[in-house]
């Protein structure tokens, strides 16, 4: 249930809303919409007598009783949906592409500004980069906090929104310090709720942006929505979901790819959707065409992994990162895509 209120409630009515919603053991979580103010009423919010009491009070216009799980990424909370910009884009409006590396190499950090510069006059409108990863193996290159530093630069050279990959804790206050625009929060962690939780409470009114993957082990378009709504539940709404391939079935591609999970996804959730076809089909050549059916599927952005030199640096995935030239030859025809998609929107 949500109380959607033309400015916010005064402390006053803050409080009396709380203690009905605490009477029902429901909790009250405001959301700053674009144009609106909006209370979502968490917990066991479906008694009558609670509906009735919260309808009753003066300041109250309505009460919208939302019929899925997810309150507050709910299609239906329209008034809930913030303004989410990305380099100078409105996402949901523009397509955005964000592009770069996997990883960061501390080492090198020129492979990575030239990256950055290239990436830019492709057209990207902001720019990826890990220094934290999540590897397969324990021998693998772990990342490295340095890289930071080199991501940061790299924004203050190109002007490019950031974006990370954050594993823990630690690593979220450390990109909250270093203001990064964009935390990613990868595929073996999109199951992990406690930091999902923490994402959200650490980055309330911070006005930072998360773009969650969906885990290979992720079924029903649900449960990808409602991992995302503990990250919107506890304070930031700011969230962008990114379909990018579940457990491998197909012979050839890396994982299974799921850009036409995009159509659902936008038909139940006001969240933009931000597709990674890198890390879904697994190889450079597959990649644009990949691309290209995440825009046609109505995804409202692509995150591409893009390197000027795949085969070096250290942590990168050189088999799937394209070069700057394509991403040159493939951000037009996406947004030609993206426009045609849009006259088919379900
Ligand atoms: C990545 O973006 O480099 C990455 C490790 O992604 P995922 O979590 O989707 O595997
Ligand atoms: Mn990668």
């Amino acid at each position: 249930m949500i109380i959607p209120h033309k400015g916010p409630l005064n402390e006053e009515q803050l409080a009396e809303v709380s203690s009905i919603a605490a009477e029902f053991n429901c909790t009250i979580r405001p959301i700053q919409g674009a144009e609106m103010s909006v209370y979502a009423i968490i917990g066991d919010e479906t008694s009558q007598l609670l509906v009735t009491r919260i309808e009753g009070l003066p300041y109250v216009n309505r009460v919208d009783r939302i019929q899925v799980p997810y309150k507050v990424l709910a299609k239906e909370n329209v008034h809930g949906q913030p303004r989410m910009i990305l380099g100078g884009k409105e996402l949901g409006k523009d397509f955005v592409v964000i592009a770069g590396h996997c990883a960061i190499d501390p080492k090198n950090p020129n492979l990575f500004y030239e990256t950055a510069q290239a990436v830019k006059e492709a057209g990207a409108d902001a720019l990826r980069g890990g220094v934290w990863k999540p590897r397969t193996s324990p021998y693998s290159y772990q990342g490295d906090a340095k890289a930071l530093e080199i991501l940061v630069e790299a924004r203050a050279r190109t002007g490019l929104q950031i974006v990370t990959e954050v594993m823990e804790y630690d690593e979220v206050k450390l990109c909250i310090d270093a203001k990064v625009d964009v935390l990613q929060v990868g595929a073996r962690n999109a199951l992990n709720y406690r930091l999902l939780t923490q994402i959200g409470q650490l980055t309330a009114g911070t006005g930072m942006h998360v773009l969650l993957k969906r885990s290979i082990h992720m079924g029903p378009v649900d449960e990808f929505i409602l991992a995302a709504e503990y990250i919107a539940g506890s304070g930031n709404s700011n969230v962008m979901l990114c379909p990018r391939g579940t457990l491998p079935t197909m012979n050839g591609y890396r994982n299974h790819p799921d850009e036409s999970i995009t159509q659902l996804l936008k038909e139940r959730t006001w969240a933009p959707v931000v597709v990674d076809p890198s890390h879904s089909v697994g190889k450079a050549k597959y990649v644009p065409r990949a691309a290209l059916a995440a825009a046609a599927y109505g995804a409202d952005g692509v995150i591409i992994e893009t390197h000027c030199h795949p085969v070096q640096g250290t942590g990168d995935d050189p088999k799937q990162s394209i070069l700057p030239m394509v991403l040159t030859k493939l951000i037009p025809e996406l947004r030609l895509i993206a426009e045609s998609a849009h006259k088919f929107a379900v």
